[in-house]
């Protein structure tokens, strides 16, 4: 026997008993992103490299050690996609979606990061994301919000993730606390760990989400971006949290949440649970008014998040909280003599046009009947037919209750819709 090739780390099957839940969960995702009037776009998996580079910066988790980039047959540097963002503004940027316009998107899709797998984080891992271009006021960055607030409710998990806000401020502003942030991190340089030593210079906010704990009561007295923030800025974000308030979405304002990309400003927002461990971020988001721009398009404002399938399939299961899973069929169609079987086709073919909404299955394979009814029985499903020479010859079935303690029936195939509705 040859020795069999396995996936790639990090990089997962779905399975069949799995499919179902993720069906839900995308299910409730477009039905809501619907109902708000966003539309779906798609974009490629690979993209140049230098479009991740641009955007997400170059001083970040992402870019410094996560991507999957190589060369191409040509030469060209390309990247599987790392987040949908960049993709997202690039594609709307080259079909003219976003100069003095208003668009509201979502996208779905796998997005690919070499990290250490581990629950809830992997090497291809899927996300579920919506921007919303050409508004500046807060009521969008409220709707985004409370558009992911709806998305909990849906799935039963209001009571399991909390809601953490910042301003990140203008460019400006951001430039005068990295210089008083640089300041006060100089005077505790003996204790930073080497990332944050690296990162002090290059890009000294990102210290601020560090995950050593040697550096928590350090990072918890520095400086406050909130104390730096430009006018217009604080307003926004006070706004924000008007309108949030009034729509009866709690939150916390958490100082330190900086994300790890640099295209954001203004409001930046994650939604976090204390069920799935280290990997606790389900949906993360902000406004990234700049990000346009610099990819080349005309300044047009944005906002927008994305959430982590994966971690909420795993929070759904973790709580329980799965719907039930479906049998693979409803009907299940048994065969008695070679008349029959040759038929059997063509009366299951009718039967899915005269009940469009059932799931029909036909025994293929052969075999007698009692090995046809074990397979109608793993098959899930209530009702048998049984298709022999006599039921050909009258146009009719054999029903056999595979659930239920019932008498089995005969019945018109021209009935059969009316009487198994
Ligand atoms: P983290 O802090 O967990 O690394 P992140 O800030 O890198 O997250 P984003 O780039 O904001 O994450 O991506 C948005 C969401 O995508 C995350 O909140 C998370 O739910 C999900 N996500 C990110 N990276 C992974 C991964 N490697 N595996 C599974 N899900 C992920
Ligand atoms: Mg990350």
């Amino acid at each position: 026997m040859s020795k069999q090739i396995q996936a790639i780390r990090g990089m997962n099957d779905c399975l069949p008993q799995d499919t179902p839940v993720w069906q839900h969960v995308e299910q409730i995702l477009r039905h809501t992103v619907a109902s708000y009037g966003y539309s779906e776009i798609r974009f490629p998996i690979v993209e140049m490299t230098e479009l991740f580079k641009r955007s997400i910066g170059e001083v970040t988790d992402i870019v410094e050690k996560e991507m999957y980039t190589f060369a191409d047959r040509n030469g060209d540097n390309l990247t599987l996609r790392p987040e949908g963002t960049a993709c997202c503004v690039r594609a709307g940027n080259e079909h003219g979606l976003l100069y003095n316009q208003e668009q509201r998107l979502w996208y779905t899709g796998p997005m690919f990061r070499h990290e250490r797998p581990q629950k809830g984080r992997y090497r291809q891992f899927h996300q579920f994301g919506l921007e919303a271009f050409g508004i500046a006021t807060a009521d969008i960055d409220a709707e985004v919000i409370i558009l992911s607030a709806r998305l909990w409710q849906q799935l039963g998990l209001t009571p399991y993730v909390k809601l953490e806000l910042n301003s990140l401020g203008s460019s400006d502003a951001r430039a005068a606390y990295r210089d008083a942030l640089v300041a006060y991190l100089e005077q505790h340089k003996a204790m930073l760990d080497e990332d944050s030593l690296r990162r002090m210079y290059t890009n000294p906010l990102r210290v601020l989400d560090s995950k050593n704990p040697a550096l928590a009561d350090m990072l918890a007295a520095a400086p406050q971006l909130a104390d730096y923030l430009d006018e217009d800025s604080a307003a926004h974000f006070a706004r924000l949290q008007q309108l949030l308030t009034l729509a009866g979405i709690e939150f916390s304002v958490n100082p330190r949440l900086v994300r790890g990309l640099d295209y954001y400003n203004k409001t930046v927002f994650e939604w976090v649970t204390s069920e799935l461990g280290a990997q606790g971020t389900v949906c993360a988001g902000g406004r990234y008014d700049g990000l346009v721009e610099q990819l080349g398009g005309k300044a047009t404002p944005a906002v927008g998040f994305a959430l982590g399938l994966e971690r909420l399939v795993l929070l759904l299961q973790s709580l329980n909280l799965l719907p039930a899973l479906p049998p693979q069929a409803d009907i299940y169609l048994m065969t008695l003599g070679e008349a029959a079987e040759l038929a059997a086709l063509s009366v299951a073919e009718r039967l899915r046009t005269v009940m469009p909404d059932k799931r029909i299955m036909l025994h293929c394979g052969g075999g007698n009947l009692k090995k046809q009814v074990k397979r109608a029985d793993k098959s899930g499903a209530t009702i048998g037919l049984i298709l022999g020479e006599d039921e050909l010859a009258s146009g009719s079935v054999t029903v056999k209750w595979l659930r239920e303690d019932k008498p089995q029936q005969i019945i018109l195939l021209t009935e059969l819709a009316a009487q198994l509705a």
